[in-house]
């Protein structure tokens, strides 16, 4: 017996199709599960990479800035793979900007995609999971859920959020199977962080902070994700793991 098994699991993730949702994706098809993508870009290359895999996949046409999909893209799933076992709530934005001139359009647009899609979605998958008494929600948390940063207030503020939220479900739904926890990546090389890696000052001021002398890669969340998505963590409830290389330890 592997508690990390995931054969015969169907997962959930949103924002597949590049990054972490994209590395989250194919480390869940290698362990076993079949992988319902929801996006609003077209994951087709990610769903070729589940495939390869030996799973299958799911496409899932869905703009999650606002929550009117929500119900569609739990429903879409349970039609095509036939169960829901696991969600990943890995889509998310960043807007930067001094908080002295931060708009009301940019704290909106990340506080709606980041936060208020996140717990709607959380919420639809929830009611599924709690009928069938099984199930595990990851939400993906940042540095920023510990952190303050600097320039991204709705950003901070959502991922300070998605961390209290997961503690809040996980006290709520513990008892009925269904374990909620997130991942908070460190600074992972995705299009999220392209204008920090493109800032020579800043890139090397991050990197001389990571223990790890490096930055993360998508594939290096995949081993939390698949712990927290497995039965290997069903006495892991509400908590936030860090995957950072070691920024927290500094
Ligand atoms: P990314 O490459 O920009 O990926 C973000 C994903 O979210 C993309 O698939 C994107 O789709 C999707 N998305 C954004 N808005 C959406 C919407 N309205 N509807 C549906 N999908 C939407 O960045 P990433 O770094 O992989 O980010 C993934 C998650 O990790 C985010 O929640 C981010 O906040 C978090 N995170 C990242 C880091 C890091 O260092 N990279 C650190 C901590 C946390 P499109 O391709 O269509 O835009």
């Amino acid at each position: 017996m592997n508690p990390f098994d995931l054969t015969g699991r169907v997962a959930l993730v949103t924002g597949a199709n590049t990054g972490i949702g994209q590395g989250i994706a194919v480390a869940l098809a290698e362990a076993g599960a079949d992988v319902a993508l929801a996006g609003r870009s077209s994951a087709e290359e990610t769903a070729g990479l589940v495939r390869a895999a030996g799973r299958r996949a799911a496409l899932i046409a869905a703009d999650l800035s606002t929550i009117a999909p929500v119900g569609d893209v739990v429903e879409s799933t349970l039609a095509e793979l036939g169960g829901l076992d696991i969600l990943v709530n890995n889509a998310g934005i960043i807007r930067r900007s001094d908080a002295v001139d931060f708009s009301e359009a940019d704290w909106d647009a990340v506080v709606d995609t980041n936060l208020k899609s996140v717990f709607f979605l959380c919420q639809a998958a929830g009611r599924h999971m709690i009928g069938q008494g099984r199930g595990k929600i990851v939400n993906i948390a940042s540095m920023l859920s510990f952190q303050g940063g600097i320039r991204v207030p709705s950003y901070t503020a959502s991922k300070s959020g998605v961390a209290g939220l997961t503690k809040l479900l996980a006290n709520e739904w513990a008892a009925k199977g269904v374990n909620v926890n997130a991942i908070a990546p460190g600074y992972i090389a995705t299009n999220n962080t392209a204008a920090l890696q493109a800032d020579a000052q800043r890139n090397r001021a991050i990197l001389e902070r990571i223990p790890a002398g490096r930055w993360g890669a998508p594939a290096d969340l995949g081993g939390a994700a698949v712990f927290l998505a497995s039965s290997a963590s069903d006495y892991v409830n509400g908590h936030i793991l860090a995957v950072d290389g070691g920024w927290l330890a500094r």
